[in-house]
C-alpha cells in the first residue's frame, strides 16, 4: 500500500514531538535535512548564550563563581546533564574540547604500547581526523603507522562486518578506535557486543559517538565502553564550533591524563598553583586550558530540551522518520538508479539515510536549489537526516517529490558534478 500525504500529516498531527519544532529557527522556505552536520539553533542555545553574555557582562571576573551558570563548573555541570545521553555517571562525562583534540587527549592517555602489545585497530570507513589523530599519536610514541595502524576493510565500502571487526583483534592489539555509527552509511555498530569482545582480549575500546549521540541511546557505562568522544554540534544543536565532550569510565579514574593542564585538576586544588599536578578523580581530570564558555553556552539551552524528551522517543521517531523516507525513495524514486546505502534494519539503522547515486554532486546543488538542505559525501553519496526535533513528516514527503521532480527534468544536469569546497 502505497504512503499518501494525507498519511504523514496525520503523523504529524499525532506526533508527541511536534511542539518542539516552534523552539527552532525553521526557514519555512527550505527543508533542512543536514541536522548531523550542523543542528539547527533553537531558542532557548541562543538565550542560554546570551544569558552568559549577560554574566560577562553584570559580573566581570565573578562570573567564575557566580551567577546563575558560574564558569568554573560550567563543564562539569554540562557534563552531568549530557550524561543521561550517554548512560554515564555524571563525574564520567565532561563538555570540552573537540571531537579530533579529545581524541588526541585519550590517545595520549589510553596508547600504552608495550611488548607485543602495540597495534591500533580502527577500520577504513571511519572520519578521516579520527585517522590522522591515531597516526600522529603512534608517530609521537614512536611507532611506525604503517605498521601499528590496522584498519579493518569494507566488503562493500560501505559497511563494516561485525565478524572482520573481531577477526582483527588479536594479543598485538592495545586498541580498537571505532565510530558508533559511519558518517557515510549511517551504520550502527553492535557497541555493547564489541566492546566486551575486546576486553575479553585484553584490548580498550575508544568510540567516536559524533553520529549518534543525540539520535540514538547509548550505555556507555552499563557496557563498559572504556571511553568515547563526540561533537555537540550536529545531533545536539549547540552551533557551529561548539565545544565537543568525552566519557572515560569510572573504573579508570585515578589516571594522570596524557596530556595534562591546569583545567584537569582537582577542582579545590586548582588554584593552590603548585608545580605538582592532583589530577580530578573524574573526566574533567582531561580538560586542559580555561574552558571556552561562550561555545559551550547554548548546549546548554539545547540539553534542556533532550532532558525533557529522553532518549527513547527520539529514537523512536528517528526510526520511523527514517522508515518513512526510505519507504517513499523506494515508491517513488525506484526508476532512477539510487541506492539505499544505510542498514535498513533498526538494529543497525543510524539517524540518516545514505543515498547513492552517480550524480550525488550535482543532484545536491539542485536538491539546495529547490529549497532541500541535504549533503553530499564523496564519492557519491546524498545524506539525508530527519531530526526528531525539528522535522516534519510532511517535509519528508516534500523533499521526496522535490527529488522526483529533479530526477524527471533532469534539473541536475545543469551543474558539474564536483562537489563544493564544503560539502
Ligand atoms: C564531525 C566528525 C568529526 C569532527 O571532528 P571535529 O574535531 O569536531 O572537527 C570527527 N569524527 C567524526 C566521526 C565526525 O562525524
Amino acid at each position: 500500500m502505497s504512503i499518501t500525504i494525507e498519511e504523514l500529516k496525520k503523523w504529524d498531527s499525532e506526533d508527541e514531538l511536534k511542539g518542539y519544532r516552534k523552539e527552532f529557527y525553521i526557514n519555512e522556505n527550505s527543508i533542512y535535512l543536514d541536522g548531523n552536520s550542523l543542528g539547527l539553533l533553537s531558542r532557548r542555545a541562543e538565550h542560554a548564550l546570551l544569558d552568559m553574555l549577560d554574566s560577562w557582562r553584570d559580573l566581570g571576573i565573578d562570573g567564575w563563581m557566580k551567577g546563575d551558570n558560574p564558569w568554573f563548573y560550567f563543564a562539569e555541570n554540562l557534563g552531568e546533564l549530557s550524561a543521561p545521553l550517554v548512560g554515564a555517571k555524571k563525574e564520567e562525562v565532561i563538555v570540552t574540547g573537540s571531537t579530533t583534540g579529545n581524541l588526541h587527549q585519550l590517545l595520549a592517555t589510553f596508547y600504552e604500547p608495550k611488548g607485543l602489545r602495540t597495534k591500533i585497530v580502527a577500520d577504513v570507513l571511519n572520519f578521516p581526523s579520527d585517522i590522522y589523530a591515531i597516526q600522529s599519536m603512534l608517530k609521537l610514541k614512536g611507532c611506525d603507522p604503517a605498521e601499528h595502524l590496522v584498519q579493518v576493510e569494507s566488503r562493500d565500502g560501505r559497511l563494516l562486518d561485525e565478524q572482520d571487526i573481531l577477526a582483527s583483534l588479536n594479543k598485538e592489539v592495545a586498541l580498537l578506535i571505532l565510530p558508533t555509527v559511519l558518517y557515510r552509511s549511517g551504520q550502527l555498530l553492535d557497541i555493547q557486543k564489541i566492546t566486551h569482545e575486546a576486553h575479553k582480549q585484553g584490548i580498550l575500546v575508544g568510540w567516536d559517538g559524533c553520529h549518534s549521540v543525540g539520535a540514538i541511546p547509548h550505555q556507555f557505562h552499563e557496557w563498559n565502553v572504556d571511553f568515547a568522544y563526540w561533537c555537540n554540534y550536529k545531533y545536539l544543536n549547540s552551533g557551529p564550533g561548539g565545544v565537543g565532550a568525552l566519557f572515560v569510565h569510572e573504573r579508570h579514574f585515578g589516571r594522570t591524563p596524557g596530556l595534562t593542564g591546569w583545567f584537569g585538576s582537582k577542582k579545590e586544588k586548582q588554584f593552590d598553583m603548585e608545580h605538582h599536578f592532583t589530577p580530578a578523580e573524574a573526566s574533567g581530570t582531561y580538560q586542559i586550558g580555561t574552558p571556552h564558555i561562550f561555545s559551550m553556552a547554548p548546549l546548554l539551552g539545547s540539553l534542556r530540551m533532550f532532558d525533557e524528551v529522553g532518549m527513547e522517543k527520539i529514537r523512536k521517531k528517528s526510526l520511523h522518520q527514517t522508515r518513512i523516507l526510505m519507504n517513499l525513495i523506494e515508491q517513488e524514486l525506484s526508476e532512477y538508479n539510487f541506492i539505499i546505502a544505510n542498514p535498513t534494519d533498526d538494529r543497525y539503522r543510524g539517524g540518516h539515510v545514505s543515498l547513492e547515486h552517480p550524480e550525488a554532486a550535482r543532484i545536491c546543488k539542485s536538491l539546495k536549489e529547490h529549497g532541500v538542505v541535504p549533503d553530499f559525501r564523496k564519492p557519491s553519496i546524498i545524506r539525508l537526516a530527519p531530526v526528531a526535533l525539528y522535522t516534519t513528516y510532511e517535509e519528508i514527503y516534500q523533499m521526496v517529490a522535490i527529488l522526483k521532480g529533479i530526477m524527471q527534468e533532469k534539473h541536475y544536469e545543469k551543474y558539474s558534478n564536483e562537489r563544493e569546497v564544503v560539502a
